[in-house]
């Protein structure tokens, strides 16, 4: 396993000591090569597992595990040096990404040459990255002249600089029309598959199952469900542009964490009046779970 979280906890200490659990003990496992969606409402606690795997942030329980690096045992310098070896950052705000008045090449090149790379090596290797992107002739605009679609690319482009084993991007089409963010999506997707780069999008876009292999959702800082890709057979004539259709499916699961809790979402506890108790049916098909009605709480001295 290229990525393993297990019972991954990161607590922010605000000020007057109130603490904030920004990951509850989230379990992930992510293979090498995978290309992974990370869908979650705002402040769900996406970003901060993008930045515990990225080595921004240091997790404060649980744990992170990168191609056989422990993130919590490294020493700050050991931190460093993953994150600036291992790892490219692809963040939303362009301003995160590049700046404004370099033009594209030199973009690409800054962070090589920050790493130590000569100036002539640096140059060249930014050449072949703006090529894999598709920017070649735009090398020479400065980044704020680029659209916001080639703004993205350049992004990546910086991103693989320094030739990483992972990369790591937030919302990186949030702030593009959805016929830009597809062309975005399908680059990042040839460079997973041409480079073999394990490849996690945090994305507000319900329609990323489209786009990657794999979409984990993120509820309260914890793993709450997966979306897969099945594939089903489609009889073409049957759906309504004929052949052209992808003959395949999204399927939603639940996970089942390895202590056996799931969790159920909201709305179907609210419809079938799921509260704090519920019972358990084993039946042929699987399990059942049950409200119990109505519900008593002074029971057996337990209050809800
Ligand atoms: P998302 O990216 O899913 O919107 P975040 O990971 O940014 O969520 O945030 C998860 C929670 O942690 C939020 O409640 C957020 O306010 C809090 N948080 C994130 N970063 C910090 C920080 N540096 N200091 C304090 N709290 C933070
Ligand atoms: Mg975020």
């Amino acid at each position: 396993m290229f990525i393993t979280c297990e019972n991954l906890v990161k607590i922010f200490t605000l000020a007057d000591e109130v603490e904030l659990l920004a990951l509850q003990g989230l379990d992930l496992e992510i293979e090498q090569g995978e290309m992974v969606g990370i869908v979650g409402a705002s402040g769900s606690g996406k970003s901060t597992l993008l930045n515990v795997l990225g080595g921004l942030i240091r997790p404060t329980a649980g744990t992170a595990k990168v191609g056989g690096r422990n993130l919590l045992k490294m020493s700050e310098a050991e931190l460093d040096g993953y994150r600036r070896d291992e790892v490219g950052f692809v963040w939303q705000q362009s301003t995160r990404n590049l700046i404004p008045w370099l033009n594209a090449a030199e973009n690409v090149a800054y962070p090589m040459i920050m790493a130590g790379t000569k100036q002539r090596v640096a140059n060249q290797r930014a050449a072949e990255l703006i090529e894999m992107v598709g920017l070649a002739e735009r090398a020479d605009h400065t980044a704020e002249r680029l659209s916001g679609g080639e703004q993205a690319r350049i992004a990546l482009a910086i991103a693989l600089a320094n030739n990483p084993s992972l990369l790591l991007a937030d919302e990186p089409t949030g702030e593009l029309d959805t016929v830009t963010a597809e062309m975005v999506y399908e680059l990042f997707r040839t460079l997973n598959k041409e480079l073999g780069l394990t490849t996690l999008i945090v994305s507000h876009d319900p329609g990323i199952a489209r786009q990657v292999g794999r979409v984990v959702s993120i509820r309260d800082g914890k793993l709450a469900g997966e979306t897969v890709r099945s594939r089903i057979a489609v009889n073409p004539s049957t759906t309504e542009n004929g052949a052209d259709q992808p003959e395949e499916e999204f399927e939603e699961l639940i996970v089942l964490d390895a202590a056996g809790r799931l969790q159920i979402p909201q709305e179907m506890r609210d419809e079938l009046g799921l509260k704090r108790r519920v019972k358990l049916e084993q039946t042929d098909e699987g399990v059942l779970i049950k409200p119990v009605q109505p519900e008593k709480t002074e029971q057996d001295g337990e209050s809800s």
